[in-house]
């Protein structure tokens, strides 16, 4: 397909999951990528694949949460690329941990590696947007920024604070033409689910919780969330800034 064509998109967590399924859904739409994770040797091995399949690939390795990683995206996309048009803010982690076991360190690398990296990279990225007439942040927020459990207090704290900054983005410059919208997903079927899964002793203890949350009975696939971050980055979807869109198969509780 042509849906990206000529657009340069950066993808954060490009390395594994939502990131890397929708580095190679932007490359078949005709996107040029600047991937971005700090995983560097799984950061090569996906560019280089893309590579191989005709993409026009950067990889920049760092830690999104340091300025001095943003730094480097917005030099990468300008000297490769001559710009950014297209920013998914996808790289996140999830500590399991109950608020009275949660280390003042766990809470602030939640905090710095899900949101915080987002304000740095948009900071850096609107510049870029506003000198090309517009442009589509997509942030990867999650069902459990509305609904928890125990456990997720600074997961859920992260992916909450996601959706307010995605607004706060969103009204400052729309009239401008740079839209940012956020994901909610529900269960996906990548490694950070079958690391949990190890965590609770098995996809045999996941599944059960997976029917129980979810009334489709079963995870999206990365590319069906893939799909969405596309369509938001696209100009199919000129109409709509500010807003979640929640990919949870109808999760109404936990
Ligand atoms: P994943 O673990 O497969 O991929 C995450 C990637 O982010 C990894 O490649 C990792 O190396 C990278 N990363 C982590 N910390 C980083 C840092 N500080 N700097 C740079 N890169 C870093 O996980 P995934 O499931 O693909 O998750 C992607 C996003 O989707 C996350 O924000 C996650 O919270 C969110 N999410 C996932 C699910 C799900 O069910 N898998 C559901 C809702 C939301």
């Amino acid at each position: 397909g042509n849906r990206l064509s000529g657009k340069v998109a950066v993808i954060t967590g490009a390395a594994s999951g939502i990131g890397r399924g929708t580095a190679e859904r932007f490359a078949e739409e005709g996107a040029k990528l600047v991937l971005v994770d700090n995983n560097e040797a799984r950061l090569l091995e996906a560019a280089e694949q893309l590579k191989a399949g005709g993409a026009s690939v950067v990889a920049v390795a760092g830690d999104v949460s340091l300025s001095e990683t943003a730094d480097r995206v917005l030099e990468a996309g300008r000297d490769a690329f001559g710009g950014i048009d297209i920013l998914f803010n996808n790289a996140g982690i999830m500590p399991v941990v109950s608020v009275l076991d949660m280390a003042e360190e766990t809470w602030d690398s939640v905090m710095d590696v899900n949101l915080k990296a987002m304000f740095l990279l948009s900071k850096r990225v609107i510049p870029e947007m506003l000198k090309r007439g517009g442009g589509s942040i997509i942030n990867t927020s999650s069902v459990m920024s509305t609904l928890t459990e125990p456990k997720y207090a600074g997961y859920t704290s992260s992916k909450a604070g996601i959706i307010g900054l995605t607004k706060a983005i969103a009204v400052e410059y729309a009239e401008e033409g740079v839209r940012c919208n956020a994901i909610c997903p529900g269960w996906v079927d990548t490694e950070l689910n079958q690391r949990l899964a190890v965590e609770l002793g098995g996809m045999d203890k996941l599944y059960p919780i997976i029917k129980q949350q979810q009334p489709t009975g079963k995870m999206a696939t990365v590319r069906e969330i893939a799909n969405v971050v596309l369509f938001l980055a696209s100009d199919e979807s000129t109409a709509i800034t500010g807003a979640s869109i929640f990919a949870d198969g109808a999760t109404s509780a936990f």
